[in-house]
C-alpha cells in the first residue's frame, strides 16, 4: 500500500492523525514546522522527535517532493526556470522571477493539461495526472532553499489548469498561506483559470482574498472557440457572469490576461469589443505578447500595435498594462521546457 501524503495534511490533520497514534498533541505542531519551515526532506531530519516516532512516520508515510532536474537562468534579468522531477518520474516547470515588491515563483498544478488552448506549450502532450499539493508546495520549498531566498508572491500559471485540480489547489493554498508554515498572503497569491466558470463561482464562495486571473484571449465566441475549446463549454457570456459575481462576493479586480497574436486578436475592433465586454466590470487587463512556440503558428504582434491596442483600452476606460517579458532567453514561457525534455528522452 502506497504511503501517506502527510505534507498534503493540514495542522489540524496532522494533529488527528498523530493523536490516533496516541502522540501528545504538541507533536503535531512539531512535525508541521518540520515539513513546512525547516523544510525537512525526510523523517530522520526531525531531530526533536523520539526515534520512535521518526521510525514510525518514516513506516507509514511519505513527504512527496520536487527534485531539481534542470536549472536555467537567464542571463538578462536573473530570471531562473526549473524542471522539477517527481516521485514517479514524471517533471513539470517551476519559474522564480525576481521584482521590485520581491521574489515571485510561477507554479504548475498539473503533469501535463486537459485544455487544449491552441497557443499553449504545456497541453500539447496531453494529460499525465494532478499535482499533490505537497508536490505544489515544494516547487515552492525547493526554489527558496536552492537560492536561499524567501520568496513572497505566487503565481498559479504554470503548467496545468488549477482549477481542474480544484481540491489539491485550494489545499494547496490553505498550506502556503498557514500562519505556522510558509505564511504567504493570499494577497500575494494569483490564479490563472482558462475559464472553468463553475469552478469560479465554487472558489469565490471560499472568499479567499487572491487575485483570480482569466486567461481571455479573444473577445467574440467565434475567436474563443478556434483557440480556447473550453469556451464550448462555458462560453463568454457565462463566464462573465462567474467573473461578476466573484467581484461582487471576494470585492476583488479581477484580471484578464490578453496574448497577442498578430492579425488574430490585435486590431482596433478587437479592443473595441474588449472594452465593450469589461465595461462595469472591476478589472485589470494584462497584455502579453504572444509567445512563439513551436508547433503553433501563432506570431507576436509588433510593438506599435500592442501600445495602440493598449491605448484603444485606455480611451475606454479599461486599465490595462503590457507584460513585461522576462527570462525571454531561457524560454522562461510555461510548458516549453518539460516539452524539449520530453523529445529528449523520447
Ligand atoms: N491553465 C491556466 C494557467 C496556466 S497558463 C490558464 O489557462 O490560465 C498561464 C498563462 O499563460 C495563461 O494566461 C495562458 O493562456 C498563457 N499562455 C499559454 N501559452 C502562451 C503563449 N504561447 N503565449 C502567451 N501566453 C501564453
Amino acid at each position: 500500500m502506497k504511503k501517506i501524503d502527510i505534507k498534503s495534511f493540514t495542522l489540524p490533520e496532522l494533529k488527528a492523525f498523530l493523536k490516533e497514534r496516541g502522540e501528545p498533541a504538541f507533536r503535531a505542531g512539531q512535525v508541521f514546522d518540520w515539513i513546512h519551515v525547516k523544510k525537512a526532506r525526510g523523517f530522520e531530519e526531525m531531530s526533536n522527535l523520539p526515534k520512535a516516532l521518526r521510525e514510525k512516520l518514516a513506516d507509514e508515510c511519505r513527504l512527496p517532493g520536487a527534485e531539481i532536474r534542470r536549472r536555467l537562468v537567464s542571463r538578462l534579468d536573473g530570471t531562473v526556470k526549473y524542471l522539477y522531477g517527481l516521485e514517479d518520474g514524471e517533471s513539470v516547470e517551476t519559474v522564480l522571477m525576481k521584482y521590485e515588491h520581491g521574489y515571485s515563483v510561477c507554479v504548475s498544478s498539473q503533469v501535463g493539461c486537459k485544455m487544449g488552448c491552441e497557443f499553449c506549450a504545456s497541453t500539447k502532450a496531453g494529460f499525465v495526472r494532478n499535482l499533490l499539493p505537497s508536490e505544489i508546495l515544494d516547487q515552492i520549498y525547493q526554489t527558496e532553499q536552492d537560492q536561499n531566498l524567501r520568496i513572497s508572491h505566487i503565481v498559479m500559471m504554470g503548467i496545468g489548469e488549477p482549477l481542474d485540480n480544484f481540491e489539491n489547489t485550494t489545499r494547496f493554498l490553505e498550506l502556503i498561506n498557514s500562519p505556522y508554515g510558509a505564511n504567504i498572503s493570499m494577497r500575494n497569491i494569483s490564479l490563472s483559470t482558462c475559464g472553468l466558470a463553475e469552478k469560479i463561482d465554487e472558489l469565490a464562495a471560499f472568499d479567499l482574498g487572491l487575485t483570480l486571473s482569466i486567461s481571455l484571449h479573444a473577445c467574440t465566441d467565434e475567436k474563443r472557440n478556434e483557440i480556447m475549446p473550453v469556451n464550448r463549454r462555458y462560453p463568454i457570456g457565462r463566464l462573465l457572469q462567474s467573473c461578476k459575481n466573484y467581484s461582487k462576493i471576494t470585492r476583488r479586480r479581477i484580471s484578464f490576461e490578453y496574448a497577442l497574436m498578430k492579425g488574430k486578436n490585435d486590431s482596433v475592433k478587437d479592443a473595441e469589443q474588449l472594452a465593450c465586454l469589461l465595461k462595469g466590470q472591476l478589472c485589470h487587463v494584462n497584455l502579453i505578447p504572444v509567445n512563439e512556440v513551436q508547433e503553433t503558428s501563432f506570431e507576436k504582434t509588433e510593438r506599435q500595435n500592442i501600445y495602440r491596442f493598449q491605448k484603444e483600452l485606455m480611451k475606454r476606460g479599461i486599465n490595462a498594462t503590457v507584460r513585461r517579458t522576462l527570462g525571454s532567453d531561457i524560454n522562461a514561457a510555461c510548458g516549453q521546457l518539460r516539452r524539449e525534455n520530453l523529445s529528449e528522452v523520447r
